[in-house]
C-alpha cells in the first residue's frame, strides 16, 4: 500500500522514551543491529542508536542537512560519508591478544587496528561544562520517527517508501528502490541507511512482524531501563496518549523541522547545580534549559514543570498517575498493541 497523504493513515503508532530512565547501555541498539541489521552492507548502520547530548551524534552533525522548507518542500540535504560522519566498524588486535605474540614485554593491551578517528559514539559521556558546578550530559537514544510528514517519502522519485495505511509505519519497498539516496539526503534525522552492496535505501521497520503479533519492537521490550512506552496515539487507555495527549510531557525531536515525528521523548530533569563552593543549589537545572528547547521546542519547559511538580507530589506522598505511569512497575503496561496478524493477512 503506498500513500503520501497522512491523512490517510487510520492509526498512528508511536513509542515514548523517558529520557530520565536511560543508562545508555546500548542493550536497545544491540537487540535491533542482531536482529535486524546484519548485512555485510550495513554494518555501519544502526536503525537504533544511543547518543550523548551535548555531542555531535551519529551520523556526526545529523540534523544539520536535509528536512523541509518553510513552505513545507523538502530540502536537499547531504549524505554522510562513512569514515568522517558514521564511522566504519573497527577490527581489533585480536589475535595479538590471544597469542600474546607481538607486545613487547607484557601481555598486549586490546586496542583498534590502525588509528580511528571517529565513530559512533566517539564523544559519549563527554558533554559539556565545568565539573564540579555545570558538567552534564544525558543519553538520546534515536530511532526512525515514522513521520506523519515523511521528508524521505516525498523525495523518493520511484516511490518506493511507503507510510502504512494501518499503523502509519515507514517502509521501503526494496525492490521498487534504485538506490538514488534521495531519502538518506532529505531524512534531517539521518535514519534512512543506504546498502552500497545491494543498492537500496534500508531503516527501522518498527519491528513491523513484531507488531502485528502484539509484541513490542525489540528495543522497547530488552530496554533494561524500562523506559520506551509502544501504542497507538488515538488510544486513551494506552499509555502513549496519555504521554503525549493528557499530560503532554512527550515531546517530539526537532519540531521545528515540520516533519511531525512519532517517537517522542520525555525530557530530562537532569541532576541539581553546585555552586563555586560545592554546594547543592536546588533550583538550578545543571542542563541547560537552553539545550532542551534546541532539541524538544519551547513546549519543553511546561513539560519539565509537570515533571518536577508530580515528582514533588509523589514524594510528599500524594498520589501520581504520571509517575506510576513513567516508573512502569510492571512493564506489560508499557505496551498497549492489539494482535493484528490475522486481520492483516
Ligand atoms: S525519521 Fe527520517 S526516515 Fe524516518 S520517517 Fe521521518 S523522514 Fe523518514
Ligand atoms: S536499552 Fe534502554 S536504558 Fe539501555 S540505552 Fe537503550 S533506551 Fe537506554
Amino acid at each position: 500500500m503506498t500513500t503520501t497523504d497522512a491523512t490517510a493513515v487510520e492509526r498512528q503508532i508511536a513509542m515514548v522514551l523517558d529520557l530520565n530512565k536511560c543508562l545508555g547501555c546500548q542493550t536497545c541498539t544491540v537487540a535491533c543491529k542482531k536482529l535486524w541489521n546484519r548485512d555485510s552492507g550495513t554494518g555501519y548502520a544502526y536503525w537504533n542508536n544511543v547518543e550523548t547530548q551535548p555531542g555531535q551524534g551519529y551520523p556526526r552533525r545529523w540534523q544539520e542537512t536535509g528536512g523541509r522548507t518553510a513552505d513545507g518542500a523538502v530540502k536537499r540535504g547531504e549524505i554522510p560519508a562513512l569514515d568522517t560522519d558514521y564511522g566504519r566498524a573497527w577490527t581489533f588486535n585480536h589475535e595479538e591478544v590471544r597469542t600474546g605474540v607481538g607486545g613487547g614485554a607484557g601481555k598486549p593491551w586490546l586496542r583498534p587496528d590502525g588509528q580511528p578517528q571517529w565513530g559512533p559514539n566517539w564523544d559519549e559521556d563527554r558533554g559539556a561544562g565545568e565539573h564540579p558546578e555545570s558538567n552534564h550530559y544525558f543519553y538520546l537514544p534515536r530511532l526512525c520517527n515514522h513521520c506523519t510528514h515523511p521528508a524521505c517519502l516525498d523525495a523518493c522519485p520511484r516511490r518506493a517508501i511507503y507510510k502504512r495505511r494501518e499503523d502509519g509505519i515507514v517502509l521501503v519497498d526494496q525492490d521498487r528502490c534504485y538506490g538514488y539516496r534521495f531519502c538518506v539526503e532529505a531524512c534531517p534525522y539521518k535514519k534512512v541507511f543506504f546498502d552500497p552492496q545491494r543498492n537500496v535505501s534500508t531503516k527501522c521497520i518498527f519491528c513491523l512482524p513484531r507488531i502485528e503479533e502484539g509484541v513490542a519492537p525489540a528495543c522497547a521490550r530488552q530496554c533494561p531501563g524500562r523506559l520506551r512506552f509502544v501504542g497507538y496515539l488515538d488510544d486513551p487507555a494506552g499509555p502513549i496518549w496519555k504521554l503525549v495527549e493528557k499530560w503532554k510531557v512527550a515531546l517530539p525531536l526537532h519540531p521545528e523541522l515540520g516533519l511531525g515525528p512519532n517517537v517522542f521523548y520525555v525530557p530530562p530533569v537532569g541532576p541539581v547545580a553546585f555552586d563555586g563552593a560545592g554546594r547543592l543549589v536546588e533550583d538550578a537545572p545543571r542542563i541547560p534549559n537552553e539545550l532542551l528547547e534546541r532539541l524538544f521546542g519551547p513546549r519543553v519547559h511546561e513539560a519539565l514543570r509537570t515533571v518536577r511538580e508530580e515528582r514533588a507530589r509523589r514524594r510528599r506522598g500524594e498520589p501520581s498517575e504520571l509517575m506510576d505511569l513513567l516508573i512502569a512497575y510492571d512493564w506489560n503496561q508499557s505496551f498497549r498493541l492489539p494482535v493484528r496478524a490475522r486481520e492483516v493477512l
